[in-house]
């Protein structure tokens, strides 16, 4: 049996986060296997929340009042991380994990909290595709030009291991830039 054809079974064909039977599908609880175990059947509102804290909706949330109750462990283990997010934190102490399980729930959050998070001289957090503008004139070594502040560079890349920097075109040239020498918009 697959993993969704498993997972339809334990859900009964209900979002295990909040019961709804529309457009359901297959969620891994990272860290994971891949397994029946570390995953969970969710439907896309859940799913949406889960993958872009900017959509995190406190009142869609209610629903945790009921799944922190469930028997899947993977479901206990994304309603703690939930209430971490959202601060519930009385509710997130009151979900029982195993020690294991409740080392792979916080694993999540470690997870959460080292990710990169690249921000314009502002502080202003940068997201692949944006359009920044450069504050100051900077020398590009190697490149024999000088961008001009003012200069709009669109549809950036992100450095993925380094927050400091952005990758984007400057007089047709791809050039790395710092953040700390752009503006977003
Ligand atoms: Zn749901």
């Amino acid at each position: 049996m697959s993993i969704e054809e498993s997972l339809k079974t334990r859900s009964g064909n209900k979002c295990e986060l909040c019961g709804s039977q529309e457009n359901l599908s297959v969620y891994e609880v990272a860290p994971s296997d891949k397994t029946v175990e570390q995953s969970i059947y969710i439907c896309n509102t859940c799913k949406e929340q889960l993958e872009d804290d900017s959509k995190l909706d406190p009142n869609h949330w209610y629903c945790l009042n009921d799944s922190m109750w469930s028997e899947v462990d993977a479901v206990k283990v994304v309603a703690y991380r939930l209430f971490h997010k959202l601060g519930d934190i009385d509710n997130k102490d009151m979900i029982y994990l195993e020690d294991d399980i409740k080392q792979w729930a916080d694993q999540g959050l470690v997870a959460d909290e080292n990710k990169i998070v690249h921000k314009d001289s502002n502080g202003v957090i940068l997201n692949a595709g944006d359009t920044v503008t450069i504050i100051k004139d900077l020398e590009v070594k190697g490149a024999g030009f000088t961008a001009k502040r003012g200069t709009a560079v669109r549809n950036i890349s992100l450095a993925m291991d380094d927050e400091t920097h952005i990758e984007g075109r400057v007089n047709g040239v791809k050039i790395m830039l710092k953040t700390e020498f752009l503006k977003k918009g």
